[in-house]
């Protein structure tokens, strides 16, 4: 769990419950050996900068590379993108829903990851802007991408550690258990 800044700690919290044992990562090292990382909601500017002084773009980019799952949420799908860690063929819309949307809910199906529908937590969302060949979207509101898929990086407009429902984090302990 990337723990430089934003929402982490709920994500901790949900991993525990899915049967993970969540690691917070602030340092390179702390990176080794883990199964998967979950980049988390927060402010993209913020996290960006923590990854930058921290040096954590080097290991993110080898635990990638070795082929092991990255769950970015939110501002975490924007740091995912090909903007910021490029580990995603996705270019993100910051705050893409506007004013009267900066926060809204809806029951979205997120194809492959959840089966039936899942409460979606929208909180000054990104949604993506294009995607390249090899990425595959897994819901859309408004017409516009929010979950998406390239390989093992899989990345989500919403948070889904903000609600009781824990399925995400299930799959995705599932998926870096494989
Ligand atoms: N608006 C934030 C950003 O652009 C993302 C918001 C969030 O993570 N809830 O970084």
């Amino acid at each position: 769990m990337l723990a430089v800044q934003g929402g982490f700690q709920r994500h901790v919290e949900h991993l525990r419950e899915a049967g993970a044992e969540p690691v917070e990562v602030r340092l390179p090292t702390e990176l080794e050996d883990l199964d998967g990382l979950i980049l988390p909601g927060g402010e993209s500017t913020t996290i960006n900068m923590g990854i930058e002084k921290a040096g954590l773009a080097p290991a993110i980019l080898a635990h990638h590379e070795a082929g092991r799952p990255v769950l970015g949420t939110c501002a975490g799908m924007i740091v995912a993108g090909k903007e910021h860690l490029d580990l995603i063929e996705i270019t993100t819309r910051r705050n893409a829903f506007g004013r009267q949307l900066a926060s809204f809910e809806d029951d979205i199906e997120v194809e492959g990851i959840v089966e039936g529908k899942i409460r979606a937590v929208f909180i000054r969302a990104p949604w993506v802007e294009s995607t390249g060949d090899g990425v595959e979207v897994l819901a859309e509101v408004r017409d516009h991408p929010v979950a998406v898929r390239q390989g093992t990086v899989t990345a989500l407009s919403f948070h889904p550690e903000l609600t009781p429902d824990n399925r995400i984090h299930l799959w995705f302990s599932e998926l870096c258990a494989a």
